[in-house]
C-alpha cells in the first residue's frame, strides 16, 4: 500500500488540492482532493501532469547537477564551485557597475512563496536593489496597478466558489475552460442556476458558444466597448446612486470622459451592435448580485491598466462590490503568480504590497533584515532587453524558474540582449530555451519534491507538499539562493520553508494570521489574515470600505487607443497569441509529461479564418510561414470560422511555431505589459 500525500496542482491559479500517489519513492498517479476551489474535481493537467516526476527517461533531460560555461561549453561542476562562481561574478559586477546593473526574477510556477520570498530578500538584501519583477509583468501586471487604483487591492475581489452563485457573469476576454478548467465549470454551473452570461471575445470561444449574449468585438477595441457600458449606466440613470454618492469618488470626470462613447460610435469602433451594448448594462445594472471576470484578453494590450480601471469602475457604478457573489475577478493564469505578487517579487513592493518608497516600511525591512536598503524603484522585466541593449545598464542577470526567451515578446531582441550580458544564471529544472544563453546553471527541485505555500488566483494560500525525494544533486530553489545570498558574506540559515513563511508573515500585516497550522486545519488561508485568530476574507471591500488612500472606489474613464502595429499592405493580418488546455505556460513541466504529450501535442499551429485562407490559397493543415516585422516561424494552418477574417492566433507553449518570435514589446504604459494579443502578420503557403 503506498501513501497519498496532499498537495495543490501546479498548472494554473484555480488552485484545486490534490493527492499524489506514491509507492515506493516514486509518484505513480495522482487524484483529486476535496479542495475549496475544486471539491473534488480536477482537469487533465491535475490528472495526468505528474509522470516527469520520475520516469527515468525523462530524467536525461531534468538538470540535475549545477554547470559553469567553460570556454563556451557548458560543463557540470560541483555546489561548492558553482556557488563560489556565481557569488564571486555577482560580487565583482556588483563592485564595478553598481547593484542597478543586476536583475533578477521570481517564479510564478512551481517553486512557492517561500523561494519567492527569499529570492526578493536577496535581491534587495544581499545585491542592494529593487531590480525583481516576474512573469506577472507580461500578464496580470495591469491588474495589480488598474486595481489597485481603483479599489486598493491589486487582486480577486471574491472567490472561486463565489462564482456559481452570481445572476450574471461578463466575461470579458477570458477563454476559462481553455486556461482555468475548474473555473469554467463553475462558470457552467452559474449558468445552469440560471444565471445570464455575456462574453465579450472576438473569437467565438468555448466560453462565447455557451453564452447568453457573445459580443463579438474587434481586436484592442476593450477600452471603446468599457466605455460605452459606462455611458449606457449613466444616460439610463441604471447606476446605483445611493452607493456612488456614499463609497465612490471621481463621478463627475468619469460622466464627462464617458460622454462621447454612446453605444452607436463604440459600434463604429468595436463591430458589436450598439442594441447588444444597451442591453448587456441593461442585464447587469438589473441583475441582483453581478461578477466581472476577465482574463489575458483585457491584460495583453498596451491600454491594458486602462481598461482594467475601466471594468473596475463598472462594479463601483452598480455597487457589484463588498457581498458575495459579486465583484471583479482577473483570474491568474499561472498557479502562483498570485503568489509571487504577495512575496514582493515585483520591483515596487516588498512582501504583502509595501511600497518600497514608503520610508517607515522600508525603515521596518531595514531593521528586520539588518541592512540598508535601496529606495528607488526597480526595473521591469520587459524593459530588460532595451535596458541591455539600448542604455548598457544591466550586466547580470538571475532568471529563477522562468523562460523568458520562451514566453516573452520579440524573442530574438531578448536573445541578442542575453548574450551581451557578462553574466546570466538560469536556476529550473529542466534544460529551457532561456538556457542555452546561460553562464551558470543552478538545478533546483520541483513541484513534488518541496513543501511549500501556493497562492490561488483567489487570494488562497494553501500548502503544497513533498512527495517524493529529488534527482540526487538536486536541491529547493530558497536552499540555493541562502547559499549564495551565504557565499556573498550574507548568512542565511533557513533549516525548513516554515521558518520563511514566519519570517515573511511577522513583515506582512495582512498575512500575519496566515500560519501553517491554519492551513492544515481550514484547508487553506484566504487573504487578508491579520491575525492569528481571523479566519482569513473570502470577498473584499465589506461594508463597502476601500483600501485606496481615501477609503473610496474610484472611477477612471479613459480615451480609447487603437493598438500600436497595425496590418498594412505588407502585413495584412493580426496575430493574436492565446493557449491550449493539455499544456501549461511554456511546457517545462507538461512537455516533459508524456501523458499530457500523448493527449494534447499540436505544436506550432496557426488559426486562421477560410476566407483569408482561400485568398491566399491555403488548405486546413498546410504548412505555412508566418512573418511578422520582427521574426518568421513555420505553423501549419487551422482554419476556423470561430475566428474573424483578418485575425489569427497562435499559442505560446510550444518551441516548434514559437509564436513569441512575432510578437511585438508594445508595453502598456504603467504596467510595462507586452502587447501580445495584437500585431501586424502576412502568412505564406510553403
Ligand atoms: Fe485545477 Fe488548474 Fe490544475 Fe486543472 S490545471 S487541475 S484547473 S489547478
Amino acid at each position: 500500500m503506498g501513501d497519498k500525500v496532499l498537495t495543490v496542482c501546479p498548472y494554473c491559479g484555480s488552485g484545486c488540492q490534490m493527492f499524489l500517489k506514491v509507492e515506493d519513492g516514486q509518484v505513480v498517479g495522482a487524484e483529486p482532493a476535496d479542495g475549496r476551489t475544486n471539491e473534488g474535481n480536477l482537469c487533465l493537467k491535475g490528472h495526468y501532469g505528474w509522470d516527469f516526476l520520475n520516469d527515468p527517461q525523462l530524467l536525461t533531460a531534468r538538470l540535475r547537477k549545477p554547470m559553469i560555461r567553460k570556454e563556451g561549453v557548458l560543463k557540470e561542476v560541483s555546489w561548492d564551485e558553482a556557488i563560489q562562481f556565481t557569488a564571486d561574478k555577482l560580487a565583482e559586477i556588483k563592485e564595478k557597475y553598481g547593484p542597478d546593473a543586476i536583475m533578477g526574477t521570481g517564479s510564478a510556477r512551481g517553486p512557492g512563496n517561500e523561494a519567492n520570498y527569499v529570492m526578493q530578500k536577496f535581491m534587495r538584501a544581499v545585491i542592494g536593489t529593487n531590480n525583481i519583477d516576474h512573469c506577472a509583468r507580461v500578464c496580470h501586471g495591469p491588474s495589480v496597478a488598474g486595481l489597485t487604483y481603483s479599489l486598493g487591492d491589486g487582486a480577486m475581489s471574491n472567490s472561486i466558489p463565489e462564482i456559481e452563485d452570481t445572476d450574471l457573469l461578463l466575461i470579458v476576454g477570458y477563454n476559462a475552460p481553455v486556461t482555468h478548467p475548474i473555473v469554467a465549470r463553475r462558470i457552467v454551473k452559474a449558468k445552469q442556476k440560471g444565471a445570464t452570461m455575456i462574453v465579450a471575445d472576438p473569437r467565438k470561444t468555448e466560453l462565447a458558444r455557451l453564452a447568453d449574449t457573445w459580443l463579438p468585438l474587434k481586436g484592442g477595441t476593450n477600452m471603446a466597448l468599457i466605455n460605452a457600458f459606462g455611458h449606457v449606466l449613466i444616460e439610463e440613470s441604471l447606476y446605483d446612486k445611493e452607493y456612488v454618492s456614499s463609497h465612490v469618488e471621481g463621478f463627475a470626470e468619469y460622466k464627462s470622459g464617458v460622454q462621447k462613447y454612446t453605444p452607436e460610435y463604440a459600434e463604429s469602433i468595436t463591430g458589436v451592435r450598439a442594441a447588444d451594448i444597451r442591453k448587456t448594462m441593461r442585464q447587469y445594472a438589473k441583475s441582483g448580485k453581478a461578477m466581472i471576470l476577465y482574463g489575458m484578453g483585457v491584460c495583453q494590450f498596451a491600454q491594458a491598466v486602462d481598461v482594467v480601471k475601466g471594468l473596475a469602475s463598472l462594479a463601483l457604478l452598480t455597487g457589484n462590490l463588498g457581498r458575495p457573489g459579486v465583484g471583479i475577478g482577473p483570474v491568474r493564469g499561472q498557479n502562483n503568480v498570485q503568489g509571487s505578487c504577495d512575496m514582493g517579487a515585483l520591483p515596487n513592493v516588498y512582501p504583502g504590497y509595501q511600497s518600497v518608497t514608503d520610508e517607515k516600511i522600508r525603515k521596518k525591512f531595514e531593521e528586520a533584515w539588518g541592512v540598508p536598503l535601496p529606495d528607488k524603484t526597480g526595473y521591469r522585466l520587459t524593459e530588460v532587453p532595451h535596458l541591455i541593449l539600448k542604455e548598457n545598464k544591466i550586466k547580470a542577470y538571475y532568471i529563477f524558474g522562468e523562460d523568458p526567451v520562451q514566453s516573452d515578446p520579440n524573442a530574438a531582441e531578448l536573445r541578442e540582449a542575453l548574450d551581451q550580458l557578462e553574466l546570466v544564471i538560469v536556476q529550473d529544472i529542466f534544460m529551457n530555451k532561456t538556457a542555452l544563453h546561460a553562464d551558470v546553471i543552478l538545478p533546483a527541485t520541483s513541484w513534488g519534491e518541496h513543501d511549500g505555500v501556493y497562492s490561488s488566483a483567489d487570494r488562497g494560500f494553501q500548502r503544497i507538499r513533498k512527495a517524493v525525494e529529488p534527482p540526487e544533486f538536486v536541491k529547493p530553489d530558497w536552499q540555493i539562493i541562502s547559499e549564495l545570498s551565504t557565499a556573498m558574506g550574507y548568512p542565511m540559515a533557513y533549516s525548513n520553508s516554515e521558518e520563511i513563511w514566519d519570517e515573511m508573515r511577522s513583515l506582512c500585516p495582512t498575512f500575519a494570521g496566515a500560519s501553517y497550522s491554519k492551513m492544515e486545519a481550514l484547508g487553506g488561508v484566504q487573504w487578508p489574515c491579520p491575525s492569528d485568530d481571523h479566519p482569513g476574507t473570502p470577498y473584499l471591500y465589506k461594508g463597502n470600505r476601500f483600501t485606496t488612500p481615501s477609503g473610496k472606489g474610484r472611477l477612471y474613464a479613459c480615451e480609447w487607443r487603437a493598438p500600436q502595429e497595425q496590418p498594412d499592405a505588407e502585413y495584412p493580418l493580426t496575430l493574436s497569441t492565446v493557449r491550449e488546455v493539455g499544456h501549461y505556460s511554456v511546457r517545462t513541466m507538461t512537455g516533459n509529461c508524456r501523458a499530457l504529450s500523448r493527449l494534447s501535442d499540436e505544436p506550432g499551429n496557426i488559426q486562421m479564418n477560410p476566407e483569408d485562407a482561400a485568398a491566399l490559397g491555403i488548405r486546413n493543415g498546410q504548412l505555412v510561414r508566418v512573418y511578422s516585422r520582427r521574426g518568421n516561424v513555420a505553423a501549419r494552418a487551422q482554419l476556423s470560422d470561430r475566428v474573424k477574417a483578418g485575425a489569427t492566433y497562435m499559442t505560446y507553449h510550444f518551441w516548434i511555431g514559437a509564436c513569441n518570435e512575432l510578437t511585438a514589446d508594445d508595453l502598456d504604459p504603467v504596467s510595462k505589459t507586452p502587447e501580445y494579443k495584437y500585431c501586424a502578420i502576412r502568412i505564406e503557403p510553403i
